[in-house]
């Protein structure tokens, strides 16, 4: 085998496991884009740091560049907030395509480490902010109503959840 049709295949194979990531997350809606840039435009992570571009990150999806967006950092400054989304006109689910490729790059180990570290957080109290009564002291002083400590519904419904990202 020459050098040049092992590179072929290599790319080919790449091609193959791209295509077949897409459809697993089912992806497929990106092909509808027709880059008008709204949701980038909208994106207010992208306004405070233009490396981070919702658009960008979809025409990587759509261009086989899936490996590289779940191994990448970029991935994890999405707030989730859904500007982009609501905002499409081609209803393209930006916002809940970020959350499947992140779901799949935890899958495969690439969460940053502070997201690491606040599921184990909540999977042991069901916040990301223990409370405890000194707490509730200072929100009675606050005039604030008190708040349950233990927060067992939440950390069992994410018990299961992380669970099922295994
Ligand atoms: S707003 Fe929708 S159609 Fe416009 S560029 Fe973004 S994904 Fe594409
Ligand atoms: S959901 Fe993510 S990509 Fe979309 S506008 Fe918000 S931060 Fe940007």
């Amino acid at each position: 085998m020459n050098s040049e049709s092992g590179k072929h295949r290599v790319r080919a194979k790449l091609e193959t496991r791209a295509q077949e990531l897409t459809e697993r997350l089912e992806l497929q809606s990106v092909r509808s884009c027709y880059i008008c840039r709204t949701c980038t435009s909208s994106c207010p992570v992208t306004f405070i740091d233009p490396r981070f571009n919702p658009l960008a990150i979809l025409r990587m999806v759509l261009y086989g560049k899936i490996e590289e967006v779940l191994n990448s950092d970029f991935l994890w400054l999405c707030t989730s907030c859904y500007s982009c989304q609501e905002r499409c006109p081609q209803e393209i689910p930006i916002a809940d395509i970020m959350t499947k490729l992140k779901n799949k790059a935890f899958k495969l180990g690439n969460a940053p480490v502070g997201v690491r570290a606040q599921m184990d957080i909540i999977k042991k109290a069901g916040r990301t902010y223990p409370l405890d009564d000194f707490d509730n002291k200072k929100r009675a002083k606050a005039g604030l109503p008190e708040l349950p400590t233990s927060c067992d519904v939440v950390k069992t419904l994410f018990e299961s959840e992380t669970e099922s990202l295994k």
